[in-house]
């Protein structure tokens, strides 16, 4: 069997465990997908073929002995945040760019627990700052469907990865919208689960009131399989919720007659391109041929000052955050400045790329004394009036639903000089994550022959709800498992 990359998670894990194919064969068959594609595609930022042989053997191993697991076997990309033992970890930055961490995160280690296989560390925004990875100092990746196109961000190398076939799965990370906004644009499903839901333990830090992890896959069944694997209580993250973990598994192929579907006014704003709309409503309109009760009155007011809020917070949160990075404790360090301070600033001034520079004076100008008030504190409380809002519709609705980008892909460095155009990607993914709410991103077709992806936001801790819609929605679609030809 040749084209094995082709195979969502669940349909590889039907193979391997019939023994119709071996986990060995499965990441062989990846490894030269990437090793075709990956020149012009540009997912990842360190490669781990040896390892990824060496933890295929393992899980052959664990199918043998009967201890496989539903990701046994299973080849992954992990987003270049996410702390791996022995294996460089970059967050796509210059002053990381020797860093080797010295022990696991907890999402890589449940990975590992269950058996899955790594082909390596994707590319990213630096520190997870934008929304096209093109700052990376890496360099940008490309999108599979067009690769003159961006493939979104900041997770944008572990979507890349998995609309190309260079791996089945991948984690990412969400601090505003860098799960959801680059699956949108590869065709892929995200997931953003609630904030505190999965621990971010050797997590590399951006905005720490907002940042968690999640996973991106070809199907919304893969992803449900990569979220439980990762959830639960850790003890060594205090953000981490205690409370228990549903198994999302149990609500697929679920009947969605009767849920309360709210779509909110403010979100079909101009700028909206008109073949997103287009799928949007043709969404909505299959949705109710499912039975769900979609209305459309919901306002939620205070959505267009979710990006002013968002651009406050994350860069003050960013600016404290960054500090650490002073060419002492890890990674890059610059010498030529001849004293102790002389050399931070330099380490700092020549580690660190533009976009981080940029979020680093923001951040620090906005917690400056005599402006905390003006800026930081006023942007946490018109956070709490975006919070009560949902809090308000979640009353009267199971789920929201909306665009999750206002654009398909848009070319490599259309809107890398223009800071503003940038940020404005983020307008339907922000208020979700300003608010800590779990949401999905899942295709709902093509616009001018590129994927549109359609949010599906839930109540707090309601990720079973919100599986639920997708998965009803994914069937109805018909657009499930495209991998990009190239
Ligand atoms: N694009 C947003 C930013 O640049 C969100 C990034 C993210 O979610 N990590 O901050």
């Amino acid at each position: 069997m040749t084209d094995l990359w082709r195979l969502t998670a669940h349909e590889a894990h039907e193979k391997l465990r019939a023994r119709e194919i071996s986990a060995v064969e499965l990441t062989e068959s990846i490894l030269a997908r990437v090793e075709r594609v990956e020149p012009r595609v540009h997912a990842y930022i360190t490669l781990t073929p040896e390892l990824a042989l060496e933890q295929a053997k393992d899980a052959d191993a664990r199918f043998a002995a009967g201890t496989a697991t539903p990701l046994t076997g299973i080849p992954v990309g992990v987003k270049d945040l996410i702390v791996t033992k022995g294996v460089r970890t970059t967050a796509a930055s210059k002053i990381l760019e020797n860093f080797v961490p010295p022990y696991d995160s907890h999402v890589y280690a449940q990975l590992r627990r269950a058996g899955a296989v790594m082909v390596g560390k994707a590319n990213m925004d630096e520190f997870a700052m934008g929304s096209s990875t093109e700052h990376s100092a890496f360099g940008p990746s490309h999108n599979p469907w067009d690769t003159r196109l961006v493939p979104g961000g900041s997770s944008g190398g572990s979507a890349a990865a998995v609309a190309a076939g260079e791996c089945l799965v991948a984690l990412g990370s969400d601090t505003g919208g860098s799960i959801r906004q680059p699956a949108s644009l590869c065709g892929n499903v995200g997931f953003d689960p609630t904030y505190g839901r999965v621990s971010r333990y050797g997590i590399i830090a951006f905005g720490s009131s907002l940042d968690q992890v999640g996973p991106i896959g070809r199907d919304v069944e893969d992803v449900t399989t990569m979220l439980d694997c990762i959830s639960g209580h850790d003890p060594r993250d205090s953000t981490s919720n205690p409370e228990p973990v549903a198994d999302l598994r149990h609500y697929l192929g679920r009947d969605v007659r009767g849920l309360r579907v709210g779509v909110p006014k403010e979100y079909f704003i101009e700028g909206m391109e008109p073949g997103v709309t287009a799928r949007i409503e043709e969404s909505l309109a299959l949705l109710e041929g499912l039975g769900c009760i979609v209305d459309r009155d919901l306002s939620l007011p205070s959505t267009e000052h979710a990006l002013a809020v968002y651009y406050i917070i994350a860069p003050s949160e960013a600016s404290a955050n960054l500090a650490r990075y002073d060419g002492v404790k890890y990674g890059f360090s610059d010498h030529s400045g001849g004293s102790m301070w002389a050399d931070m600033e330099a380490t700092r001034a020549h580690g660190f790329g533009a976009e981080v520079k940029r979020r680093i004076m923001l951040g620090t100008y906005a917690l400056s004394a005599g402006y905390y008030d003006a800026y930081y504190l006023k942007a946490q409380k018109v956070r709490t009036l975006i919070n009560r809002e949902f809090e308000a519709a979640f009353q009267k609705y199971d789920v929201i639903v909306t665009p999750t980008s206002p654009t398909v892909a848009f070319p490599i460095g259309a809107k890398v000089d223009d800071p503003f155009a940038m940020y404005l990607n983020d307008v339907y993914t922000l208020p979700a994550s300003v608010a800590g709410l779990p949401a999905m991103s899942v295709p709902c077709g093509l616009s001018a022959g590129l994927p549109v992806g359609l949010q599906i936001i839930g109540n707090f801790f309601d990720e079973p709800r919100i599986v639920q819609v997708a998965h009803a929605f994914e069937r109805a679609c018909g657009f499930a498992n495209r991998v990009a030809e190239l």
